[in-house]
C-alpha cells in the first residue's frame, strides 16, 4: 500500500525495487502497481540477489520489466536506470503524440479537453475550442499523391503550433482534422486568432514537383462556459465547422 501511495505522490520515471522486502515481495508490489492504468508505462526494475532464473522470470511476468542482479556496480546501476528512463520517456511521448505531425493525438487531445474543462470550472475561467478541417483535401491526394498530402498536413501542424501560445493545446484530431484549445480566451478572440491563421495558411505555397499550389482550411469554434461538457463543446465546434463548409469553406465560424 505504501509503495502504491509513494508511486502516486512522486510520479516517478522509473521504479527500482528489491525483490525481497519486508511486508511484501517485489513481484507482489509490481503486480499491484501495474493494475493502475496510469502506471502502465512506468518501467519497473527489480533488484535482487536472486540468481534463480525461474524466479526472475516469474517476477517479470507479473509486471517487472527488467531484472538487475546484486551485487551491482554503482555506475552500472546508474547507467542502467538512465537508459531505461530515456526509453520509457520516448515510449510515453509516442503514446501521447501523433507520428506524422508531432501534435497530440486524438485520445490525448480529448483527455486534455476534459482536464481543462475541470480546471476552468474550478477556477471560474473560460476557454475556446476550435475544430479545423482542410478543405477539399481528398483532391490533394488524388492529384499529387499521398506523400504530398502528408506534407500539407505537416505544414498546417507547424503553422498551428507556431501561432498559438505555449500553454494552448494543439492536437491532430483525425486524418486532416485538427483541434486547438485556447486557454483563458473568449471565443471571439479565438476566432480572430484563427482567422489570421486561416489567412496565413491560405498563402503558404505547397510544392509537388514543378507545380505550386495553395490550400485552405475551415474552422468551427465553441467555448466554455457556453457549453459545459466535453461532448457538447466538441459537438458545437463540429456543428460550426459544418456550417463553415456549407457556407463555402475557407472561413472561421463561431457557434451561436
Ligand atoms: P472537405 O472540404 O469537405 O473537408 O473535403 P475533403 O476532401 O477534405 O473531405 P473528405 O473527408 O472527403 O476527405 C478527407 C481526405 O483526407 C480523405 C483522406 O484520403 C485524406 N486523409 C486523411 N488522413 C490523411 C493522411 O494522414 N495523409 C494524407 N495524405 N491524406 C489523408
Ligand atoms: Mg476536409
Ligand atoms: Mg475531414
Amino acid at each position: 500500500d505504501a509503495g502504491v501511495t509513494a508511486a502516486e505522490t512522486h510520479r516517478p520515471d522509473l521504479i527500482l525495487m528489491d525483490l525481497y522486502m519486508p511486508g511484501c515481495t517485489g513481484w507482489e508490489l509490481a503486480c499491484v502497481i501495474r493494475q493502475q492504468s496510469e502506471f502502465l508505462s512506468i518501467p519497473i526494475v527489480l533488484l535482487s540477489g536472486e540468481t534463480n532464473v525461474d524466479r526472475q522470470l516469474s517476477a517479470m511476468s507479473l509486471g517487472g520489466d527488467d531484472f538487475l542482479t546484486k551485487p551491482i556496480d554503482p555506475s552500472h546501476l546508474v547507467s542502467s536506470v538512465h537508459s531505461r528512463i530515456k526509453r520509457a520517456r520516448k515510449i510515453r511521448s509516442n503514446m501521447l503524440h501523433d507520428g506524422l505531425s508531432g501534435l497530440l493525438n486524438h485520445s490525448t487531445t480529448k483527455e486534455r479537453l476534459g482536464q481543462e474543462l475541470e480546471r476552468a470550472k474550478r477556477h471560474n475561467s473560460l476557454f475556446s475550442f476550435a475544430m479545423i478541417d482542410l478543405d477539399t483535401f481528398k483532391a490533394v491526394n488524388d492529384t499529387y499523391g499521398h506523400p504530398t498530402g502528408d506534407r500539407v498536413i505537416k505544414s498546417l501542424a507547424r503553422l498551428l503550433k507556431q501561432r498559438v501560445r505555449n500553454t494552448d493545446i494543439v492536437g491532430r484530431f483525425g486524418g486532416e482534422e485538427f483541434a486547438v484549445i485556447f486557454l483563458d480566451t473568449k471565443p471571439e478572440e479565438a476566432a480572430r486568432i484563427l482567422d489570421k491563421m486561416r489567412l496565413g495558411f491560405s498563402k503558404i505555397e505547397h510544392h509537388h514537383k514543378e507545380v505550386v499550389f495553395t490550400k485552405t482550411f475551415s474552422c468551427g469554434v465553441s467555448s466554455f462556459p457556453q457549453f459545459s461538457d466535453p461532448g457538447a463543446i466538441n459537438d458545437a465546434a463540429d456543428q460550426a465547422l459544418y456550417r463553415a463548409k456549407e457556407e463555402g469553406r475557407n472561413r472561421v465560424v463561431l457557434i451561436e
